[in-house]
């Protein structure tokens, strides 16, 4: 009788063909089947980590934005509307998991941001994500399309929660998305047109069912390879949508209805005076409607909130206050390599100074910079000897005036 082979009882590779076989009582494995349960471990366990941490330890509102506020400078109001409205939705979630009696239905706080681009809408959005470590993807909305139409469809949204979530349904039914430039697919004007409207009413149609809670198919992990491959099936219900866009011009809607609102919306003494150098802070659902949103979809999106434009005083903060500011990153950059650098406080104000001529916005800081040093870069490294770096305001001045920034016109 031949001798029979040892196997691996999982995959079935002849011990040949493996690196390590490992035997066990009544069976063997390999080093691949180890490694690759090794992974599986570890994602279930992080999965229940994030379940339970969202369940039992999930941070108080005032928690949640004394940890934003590590990363995310001014945006005060902001920061305060999303850690209630995160807290909220995901205590209804641990609720809804722990209770079987049927009570109130709490409704998910799917949630708007308006403000103009690079004001921190996406950092704060990915910031919350992080900070209570759920899956988390961004959408662009101008991107989306009708099924049927050339373009991502909504579907694609998911596929790309599933993928972040390391192909863990339940993960990625507890995660974060965030759809930008969701003013874009607004509708424009009122007449129907007689075309298609591709890229608006129909994409906030595709939007809404999604955001409403529904079941989507999403291609398993590594794609459907197959046709008769089963898809798998992700239900939102208890996804978090953040949507944010710039909404250019809603500031005219707001001061119309501010203007006729005697009636209804009845402004009380102390408020007549209204701040109409921020018309945004008074941003309510009745302006998304007005500026295209369908009202359906706006329903859906129930909790509204904006951002301030960034002053001077607030990008001179964004530049080395949070936790991962710019300045501490370049410091840590040249720390590895032993080199000490130091920023002067008139430098900072200079690239400050720059970004706010130039109508750049916090991400200008970061390309000013990448301009400045540059140089200091290229050369310190293979410097010998003690290296120090002082970066001054003339160092600054010099630097910026050979980018190919500097010659640009202020607009
Ligand atoms: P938006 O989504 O509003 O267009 P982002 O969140 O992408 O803007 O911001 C662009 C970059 O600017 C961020 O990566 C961050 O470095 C910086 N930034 C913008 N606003 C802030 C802020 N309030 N606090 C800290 N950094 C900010």
């Amino acid at each position: 009788m031949p001798r029979s082979v040892d196997k691996c009882s999982f995959c079935g590779r002849e011990k040949s063909e493996t690196l390590v076989l490992i035997a066990g009582i009544n069976g063997h494995i390999c080093d691949s089947c180890v490694h690759q349960a090794q992974i599986i471990l570890q994602e279930e366990l992080a999965a229940e980590k994030s379940k339970d941490f969202l369940e039992h330890k999930l941070p108080k509102p005032a928690e949640i934005k004394k940890q934003l506020d590590q990363y995310v400078i001014g945006q005060e109001e902001a920061k305060k509307v999303i850690s209630v409205a995160v807290y909220n939705h995901y205590k209804r979630i641990g609720h809804t998991l722990r209770s079987t009696k049927d009570e109130v239905e709490i409704e998910k706080s799917n949630i708007v941001i308006v403000g103009e681009t690079g004001t921190g809408k996406t950092l704060l959005a990915r910031t919350i994500a992080k900070l209570l470590n759920v899956p988390f993807c961004i959408a662009d909305a101008t991107a989306l399309t009708e099924a049927g139409y050339v373009g991502e469809d909504v579907e694609s949204i998911l596929a790309r929660l599933f993928q972040v979530a390391n192909y863990n349904v339940a993960a990625a039914e507890r995660g974060i998305v965030f759809i930008d430039e969701i003013d874009k697919i607004a509708r424009k004007g009122d007449n129907p047109s007689i075309t298609r409207d591709v890229s608006g009413e129909g994409v906030q149609q595709a939007l809404l069912k999604m955001l409403e809670g529904s079941i989507v198919n999403v291609p398993p992990q590594g794609g459907r390879k197959h046709p008769e491959q089963k898809m798998v099936q992700i239900n939102t219900q208890n996804i978090l949508f953040i949507t944010g866009g710039a909404f250019d011009g809603i500031d005219k809607k707001i001061a119309n209805r501010l203007q006729t609102s005697k009636i209804g919306y009845k402004i009380d003494k102390k408020h007549d005076a209204i701040d109409k150098n921020n018309l945004l802070q008074y941003i309510s659902p009745v302006d998304l409607k007005a500026y295209g949103l369908i009202p359906e979809l706006v329903g859906r999106l129930p909790i509204t909130t904006f951002m301030h434009a960034l002053d001077r005083p607030t990008l001179r903060r964004i530049l080395t206050e949070p936790k991962n500011s710019l300045i501490r990153q370049y410091t840590r950059l040249f720390d590895i390599d032993n080199i000490k650098l130091t920023f002067d406080a008139e430098a900072l104000d200079f690239i400050v100074d720059k970004s706010i001529e130039f109508k750049l916005g916090a991400r200008g800081l970061r390309s000013i910079l990448e301009g400045i040093m540059l140089d200091p870069m290229f050369e310190l490294p293979s410097k010998s000897g003690n290296k120090s770096l002082c970066i001054t305001r003339s160092f600054v001045e010099e630097k910026f005036s050979k980018t190919n920034m500097s010659r640009l016109k202020v607009a």
